[in-house]
């Protein structure tokens, strides 16, 4: 495994997201060669418009991805299309990280910025409707839909808050109960908080022109709707940090699992695993584009301090074997 021939770099980056470029970009401006490996579907890509990041708001996934690639190579930096399968820790402490093409390139340190998959209800013609008008977080969409008639489905106990949320940003909220049992507060909040509560599984989407209209329930039935928000479950793309013995766990909130994500030190990334951090949604699964670019900052920041004190620690220990064997041949002229 150690013969060297692949190609090497100071920090290799797996995923070239929000999160992957700004730690990429922050790490090529202070002078380290830098691979950013990028399989190129950042979570948010079905969606036509990106909002909330400031400088950026309403412009497309694609135009941030294409000017922070810009940004990185500008300094430098490299960018390979492709899909890192596994790592291997090397015996100097690196690592080789393989791609699903079968190429590798070593790296000092590792920065696994893969983000997660939204896994959805299984209703039929939601999944093709995903980051159109089937929605998930009111602050990326929810001014888009304001005022209009929103319908949230109920498979989780996720549910009831996130009604109780998409009411903020439209009166005309329903609660659809789908397959949860909802129980004697949740109704209660729904009355107070005016919003209609539906019984009845969901079966399908109304489509027409490109738009949602609706849902139809079992037994005919049809809700208008303009929006259908779902809690999707948040898994993390953990393959390459699983094969360095680093999984993902369940991640719980108010005593229910929403998504398995990668633990890590909150401020640095850092992991369990020397050498390797993490950043933005394979971690933080809630974070949206401006947290995770703002993660991926803080890690290569962190990268960097741990490069330097790698290689201040070498300089020092060279230092102190040339200034012992200086004076040993000194002390060796003197009585020689
Ligand atoms: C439909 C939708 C709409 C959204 N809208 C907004 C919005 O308007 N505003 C907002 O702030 N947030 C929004 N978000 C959230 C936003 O998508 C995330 O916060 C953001 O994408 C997280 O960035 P990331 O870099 O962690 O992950 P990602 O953006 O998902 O990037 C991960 C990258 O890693 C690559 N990758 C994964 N595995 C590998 C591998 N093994 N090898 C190589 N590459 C790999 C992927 O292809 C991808 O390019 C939205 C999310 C969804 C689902």
């Amino acid at each position: 495994m150690d013969n060297a021939t692949e190609e090497s770099f100071d920090v290799v980056v797996v995923g070239g997201g929000a999160a992957g470029l700004a730690g990429a970009l922050t790490l090529v401006r202070a002078r380290r060669s830098v691979l950013v490996i990028d399989s190129g579907s950042p979570r948010n890509a079905p969606a036509a418009h990106m909002h909330g990041y400031l400088g950026m708001d309403g412009e497309s996934p694609a135009a941030l991805s294409a000017r922070g690639r810009a940004e990185v190579e500008g300094y430098g930096g490299r960018i390979r299309p492709g899909t890192a399968v596994a790592a291997d820790r090397l015996s100097d402490g690196g690592f080789l990280v393989r791609c699903g093409d079968g190429s590798a390139v070593r790296g000092r340190r590792l920065l696994v910025a893969t983000g997660l998959v939204d896994e959805l209800p299984a209703v039929p013609g939601l999944r093709a409707r995903w980051g159109k008008d089937v929605l998930h977080c009111p602050y990326c969409h929810g001014w888009e839909v304001r005022d209009e008639p929103v319908a949230v489905l109920a498979d989780g106990p996720p549910a009831v808050h996130q009604a109780q949320m998409w009411r903020h940003w439209s009166a005309h909220t329903t609660l659809l109960a789908h397959t949860w049992r909802l129980g004697a507060e949740d109704r209660e909040l729904a009355v107070a908080l005016g919003i209609r509560v539906v019984e009845g599984e969901v079966t399908g989407l109304v489509v027409a022109d490109d738009r949602l209209t609706g849902v139809t329930l079992a037994g005919g039935a049809a809700v208008e709707c303009r929006a259908l928000v779902v809690a999707p479950r948040f898994t993390a793309r953990s393959g390459v940090l699983t094969s360095l013995g680093l999984p993902a766990t369940d991640m719980v909130r108010d005593g229910h699992v929403i998504g398995r994500s990668v633990e890590s030190d909150p401020a640095t990334g850092a992991t369990a695993l020397r050498g390797v951090w993490v950043a933005g949604n394979v971690t933080a699964p809630l974070e949206k584009v401006s947290g995770a670019a703002a993660q991926g900052a803080q890690a290569g920041a962190a990268i960097n301090a741990d490069l330097i004190e790698a290689e201040t620690r070498r300089a020092l220990e060279a230092h102190r074997a040339g200034a012992a064997a200086a004076a040993g041949s000194a002390a060796g002229t003197v009585h020689g």
